[in-house]
Order: structure tokens, then C-alpha cells, then sequence
């Protein structure tokens, strides 16, 4: 059996997708599945409790999700498809939400992360949620699509000089570990890994352009461990995270933390109506470049371009709290397997195997098909 560490997978042959590797058992002295360690620290001081964050996404992110999943320990980023005054009344929420449950013990403090974008506009957004709540928040995300450009690393130098150093930055996206080194370069204390892997993405069909997230994540850590300068930025998996594995497997490969749209989406804490379809009770999940949204917020495409997302209905799920213990609860069983006590732990441990598509096909639920 040809065994791969998270630092030679990329080299055993086409890049590997989620579903393409496993993680191969150790021998372990952990007894209980509640003995390791979840806990994840991402940028310079913000210890997640559960390492996985919600999408800035319409239909995944409004002040209710991050302040449910952030007071149990994980974090949202506030989407920006709205105005700034709607945007800073959603901020105020989560720090009015901060404020009553202070010295409460069941209760973490929700991160205050606005999603910005880049240009003018999003300079002057960013200027009013900076103006009004200052230290109050902890971080803010650029937000766009190709984050290894120009545009990001401008945007970046203007938030910076507008800021506070205890401001952090998540930036991205980037698909490769010179995207990434460009961001923490620039100044970006966590980057998002991954172009074109997300669920209601059209990106790779549209422009032919992508690198599955987990080889993103790979080729991203590779070149963090070059470089000392790069040891406190963080790198966030983002784009195609569907079962707890691809979680697992994100971590061990090298990521501090996975970022989730389609999880979310359906829950009761995202935004948007429950709507009846054939008896069920659905909501939308939506991609943010996808041409719905244009619909709602341009009045159609502008000429010249294309959707490079798309829309669906999901099945209403209950509260994203349920959500969070499913993912948790697969990596803690993941670090038994592992003999992990720390995310660290895990990601040293972790060898890979690579799947035939028959692996594939045994490694689900196959006892109840018909
Ligand atoms: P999911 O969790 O697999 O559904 O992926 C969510 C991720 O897809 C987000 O965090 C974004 O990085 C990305 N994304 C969101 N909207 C779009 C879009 O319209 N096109 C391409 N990618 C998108």
C-alpha cells in the first residue's frame, strides 16, 4: 500500500479531491472520544473552539448564524450583499448579542467579521463599519473571487492604513501556495484556499479554471513551511466541504480551518424564506455570483459577463448548532483514529492513501441502497 504524508500527496499523481484520499487508522492510546482537543487558534489570537466558519453568503450568513454559531466556539462572516447601513445594523446585533451574554459561561463571544469587497464602494463601507465600531471588530474579509490580484493587495494596504493592528484580515480566495504567499505578504492574517470547488459553484465550467481545495490546501501549507514569516497566517479550506471527512481531511492536510456555505444553507439561523416545494420545506442556497443574485441586486447580468454560480432549493435542516456537533463530532472520533490530541497532532499523524473509484463507492453508507 503506497502511503502519502500530507507533504508528498500532490506529488502521488493528479491532484487529489476530498474523495479521492483516505486517512489510514494508527495505533491509538486515546480512550475516549471526548479526550482530544478541537480547539483552533486562526491569525494572531482567535481561538475557534470548533474550527469551521460559516460562508459570507446571502443565503448562509446574517447577524443570526454568526451569532448562533459563534457563541458555541465557531465563527460566520457576515455577508456584504446589502447596503452598509443594513450591514453595520447586522454588526450591531452580534455586538449587542456580546454585550448581554458577557460573563455568561455557556456562552463564547461571537467574532465580529464583516465580508468587505475591493474597490471605492467597499472603501467607503469599510471606512463606516471602521468609523462606528473601531475595536469592536475583531475581524473583517476581502471578499472576492480571485484574491491573487492587483485589486486585493490595494485593498489590503488601504485597510491596513486605515486600521488598528489588532484588526485581522482574512483574505481570498487563492488555489495555489503563491497565491497564498502573496496574501500573507500583503499583509492578509488568514487566507481562504480553494477556486471553484464550492457546491453551487460554475467557475471551472464557465472559464476552465480551478484546482481542487485539497490540493489547494496541500500546495498552500508546502509553502507556509518554507517561510518562518509565514508560521502565524492562517489557512482557512474553502469550497466543496460536504461530509465531516472533508473536514478531517482538510486539517490534516494542512488547513487551521474549513469555511462552509452548503452545510449552513437550511438551516433556520441562515437568511431567507422557507418556502413548500412537493410537501417539503426548503430554503435557497445560492451562489453569490450566480445570475439570481444579479437578478436581486443589478436588475440582470451586466453586458459582457457570466453567471459563475448557481441556485437551488435545500431541504430545511433545524438549527446549524446540529450542524457544528455532526462536523465535531466526526473529527474527534477522526483524531481517535489518528492518535491526535491537537489539531497539530492530527496533521503530524495524518497519512493518506489514495482511492480507486470503487474505494470511493465502498467508503459510503452502500448497506441501504436498494
Ligand atoms: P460550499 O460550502 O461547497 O457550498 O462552498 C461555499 C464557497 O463557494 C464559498 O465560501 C465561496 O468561496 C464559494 N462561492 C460562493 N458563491 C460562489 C459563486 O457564485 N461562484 C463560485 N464560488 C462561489
Amino acid at each position: 500500500m503506497k502511503i502519502y504524508t500530507s507533504l508528498t500527496l500532490n506529488e502521488s499523481g493528479e491532484p487529489p479531491s476530498f474523495d479521492d484520499v483516505m486517512l489510514v487508522p494508527r495505533y491509538s492510546t486515546i480512550k475516549s472520544r471526548l479526550d482530544p482537543n478541537i480547539q483552533a487558534t486562526i491569525g494572531s489570537d482567535t481561538t475557534l473552539e470548533m474550527p469551521i466558519i460559516s460562508s459570507p453568503m446571502d443565503t448562509v450568513t446574517g447577524s443570526d448564524m454568526a451569532i448562533s454559531i459563534g457563541s458555541r466556539g465557531a465563527m460566520g462572516v457576515l455577508h456584504r450583499f446589502m447596503s452598509v447601513k443594513e450591514q453595520s445594523d447586522e454588526v450591531m446585533k452580534i455586538i449587542e448579542f456580546n454585550r448581554k451574554s458577557e460573563g455568561n459561561p455557556t456562552c463564547s463571544k461571537a467574532p465580529v467579521v464583516p465580508a468587505i469587497g475591493v474597490g471605492r464602494p467597499e472603501r467607503e463601507r469599510f471606512k463606516y463599519l471602521y468609523d462606528e465600531y473601531g475595536s469592536l471588530l475583531d475581524w473583517v474579509a476581502i471578499d472576492i473571487a480571485n484574491g491573487h490580484s492587483e485589486h486585493m493587495r490595494e485593498m489590503i494596504d488601504w485597510v491596513r492604513n486605515m486600521s488598528d493592528d489588532s484588526l485581522q484580515i482574512l483574505a481570498g480566495n487563492v488555489a495555489t501556495g503563491e497565491g497564498f504567499a502573496f496574501l500573507a505578504d500583503s499583509g492578509a492574517n488568514a487566507v481562504r484556499v480553494g477556486i471553484g470547488g464550492g457546491s453551487i459553484c460554475k467557475t471551472r465550467i464557465m472559464t476552465g479554471f480551478g484546482v481542487p481545495t485539497l490540493a489547494s490546501v496541500i500546495d498552500c501549507r508546502k509553502t507556509k513551511e518554507s517561510n518562518f514569516n509565514y508560521k502565524n497566517v492562517s489557512i482557512i479550506a474553502d469550497g466543496g466541504i460536504k461530509y465531516p471527512a472533508d473536514l478531517v481531511k482538510s486539517l490534516a492536510a494542512g488547513a487551521d480551518a474549513v469555511i462552509a456555505g452548503r452545510i449552513f444553507a437550511g438551516t433556520l439561523e441562515s437568511p431567507g424564506e422557507i418556502v413548500t416545494i412537493n410537501g417539503k420545506r426548503m430554503k435557497v442556497y445560492r451562489g453569490m455570483a450566480s445570475k439570481e443574485v444579479q437578478d436581486d441586486r443589478r436588475g440582470g447580468l451586466r453586458p459582457g459577463t457570466c453567471a459563475e454560480g448557481v441556485s437551488a432549493h435545500v431541504p430545511l435542516k433545524g438549527k446549524a448548532y446540529y450542524i457544528l456537533e455532526e462536523f465535531c463530532g466526526g473529527l474527534r472520533s477522526a483524531m481517535t483514529y489518528a492518535n491526535a490530541r491537537s489539531i497539530t497532532e492530527l496533521r503530524e499523524n495524518s497519512l493518506f492513501i489514495r482511492l480507486t473509484s470503487s474505494a470511493i463507492e465502498e467508503s459510503h453508507a452502500f448497506g441501504t441502497k436498494q
